[in-house]
């Protein structure tokens, strides 16, 4: 299988390149040229690891067969995920299904991908013959930081430094990214949002003299972040996981169709099961849930695309984006490969901040998805409802795509089965849980409320989110964006 960019700007890659490189040194996302069919209904009885291994198999043809399952087997084995089907389902009523995305090492479901994609950019820059050692940067909104610090640990032949913003993520995902142990991990505080950390490692990757320096001293530039295909292929199989299961519990009938319900931010988790559907997933809507900061509820609705707006910050912060990276991909398979369009927004995107799809790319998208918003108010409440309906306790960015699947629902009278991915452990949240569920909104200690949540829904604690105040602070820098190749510099011990 080749891979090939969005932007038009780069020949063919094998899969193992695309991996290596992020994204395309000019701009533009790796995708792959063709998309491999599966039937679902011949994943029925399968553990979580072999489809996993079925999927990813047709689009990484440059690994032997022994690579991926050695890898899939030790990205999803007992010591990493605390439930044997790595990505269970909860089936809350006879429509309503949740997949729970975060019984990994972290409680987020950004583990799915980070414990596999270490493993596959290790190989990776083996069989591109690479030199020089991997530096991982990641701009991250709180989650990917710490599922990356946690798959790049101690991997040979690779630094990885986090870029957060400071005060822009919980306290919990504050420390657990910066008492990340391990002699290659750096966890590094911004003094700007999630935009303007990802807008400045994106502009890092393409400084050309920036990056021949680094070169200069062993050392080349790859991405963890959802741009990289690494990191989106793993995620495809929990898509197909949660439909054999479905089907196998009689949920569902053979070939028949179900609406993927996705609380969004970089559009990584929704564009995988996109991809799902392309090769033959039965999907009927996609919904794609945002909070305040609903760029994607207007573009889907008006097929405008404007970044021009008020950032907000919310309870849900991993959705705190106004720049959705992994659209660039779907507007590219939606247009039929069309680079030059693509070509022609992003630049726009560039200069204006904002884009206009033409009427057929509008009315392609609006043919599979749907849009919609959760507000801070709408989001407790469904946490809220969730509870005392199912006593099932939802984090804040689940319960986003509950709100708005329970919207879409109301407003559509569709009686689709909707399978719902819940990308964190309530306890990641937990303030915001607890205040919802308890109505006790006194409660602002997020370590403090560990216990009381956990004795009021009568769930153990997260073994992430345990524990962690005990832990040492390894990681204490705090940056303005002008002194971001000053310290990466610095952390990789490069004299200039
Ligand atoms: C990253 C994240 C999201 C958003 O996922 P995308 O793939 O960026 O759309 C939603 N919820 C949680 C908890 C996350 O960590």
């Amino acid at each position: 299988m080749k891979y090939i960019s969005t932007r038009g700007n780069h020949a063919p890659v094998e899969s193992a390149f695309a991996i290596k490189t992020g994204m395309a040194p000019r701009g533009g996302l790796f995708v792959p040229e063709t998309v491999p069919v599966i039937d679902p209904d011949g994943l029925r009885k399968l553990p979580y690891q072999e489809v996993a291994y079925r999927v990813l198999s047709p689009f990484l043809t440059d690994y032997t067969e022994t690579e991926l399952r050695e890898s899939v087997a030790a990205a999803y084995g007992p010591d990493r995920f605390d439930s044997p089907d790595v990505a269970p389902l909860k089936y809350l009523d006879k429509t309503t299904v949740v997949q729970e995305l975060w019984h990994g090492p972290t409680a987020a479901f950004k583990d799915l991908a980070l414990q596999l994609m270490p493993r596959l950019l290790h190989l990776a820059a083996k069989k591109t013959g690479a030199t020089r050692e991997i530096v991982i940067l990641v701009a991250t909104s709180g989650d990917t930081g710490k599922a990356a610090l946690e798959g790049f640990r101690d991997a040979p032949g690779v630094r990885i430094i986090v870029f957060y913003p400071q005060g822009g993520v919980s306290k919990i995902q504050e420390l657990q990214m910066v008492t990340t142990g391990g002699s290659n991990t750096a966890a590094v505080a911004v003094r700007g949002n999630f935009d303007d950390c990802q807008t400045m490692v994106k502009q890092i990757f393409a400084d050309p003299d920036y990056n021949r320096l680094l070169a200069d001293k062993g050392f080349e530039f790859s991405s963890a972040n959802s741009i990289n295909w690494g990191r989106l292929v793993p995620q495809i199989a929990y898509y197909f996981f949660a439909y054999a299961r479905m089907l196998d519990n009689h949920v569902i009938l053979s070939e028949e169709p179900v609406n993927i319900v996705v609380p969004t931010g970089n559009f990584g988790n929704i564009l995988a099961g996109y991809y799902a559907s392309l090769m033959g997933l039965p999907v009927n809507r996609f919904v794609c849930a945002s909070n305040v900061n609903n760029v994607l509820t207007d573009f889907i609705a008006d097929g405008v695309y404007d970044r021009n707006r008020t950032f907000h910050r919310t309870s849900s912060p991993s959705m705190d984006i106004l720049i959705s990276s992994n659209l660039e991909r779907f507007l590219f398979e939606v247009t039929g490969h069309n680079a030059m369009k693509i070509e022609r927004w992003y630049e726009d995107l560039a200069k204006r901040g904002a884009y206009k799809v033409d009427e057929t790319t509008r009315a392609r998208i609006q043919a599979l998805f749907s849009g919609g918003y959760a507000t801070e108010e709408e989001t407790f409440a469904a946490i809220r409802g969730t509870f005392d309906r199912y006593g099932y306790l939802i984090d804040t960015h689940t319960a986003v795509a509950v709100s708005v699947n329970d919207k879409y629902r109301a407003e559509t009278g569709d009686k689709t089965v909707s399978l719902i991915g819940s990308t964190a452990s309530p306890f990641k949240f937990n303030t915001a849980v607890y205040s919802a569920v308890s109505g006790d909104k006194t409660r602002t200690d997020e370590f403090g409320v560990l216990n009381k949540l956990s004795e009021f829904a009568k769930v153990p604690i997260h073994r992430a989110v345990d524990r962690l105040t005990e832990k040492p602070v390894l990681h204490d820098r705090v940056i303005g964006i002008p002194e971001a190749r000053k310290t990466i510099l610095d952390l990789l011990n490069i004299r200039y």
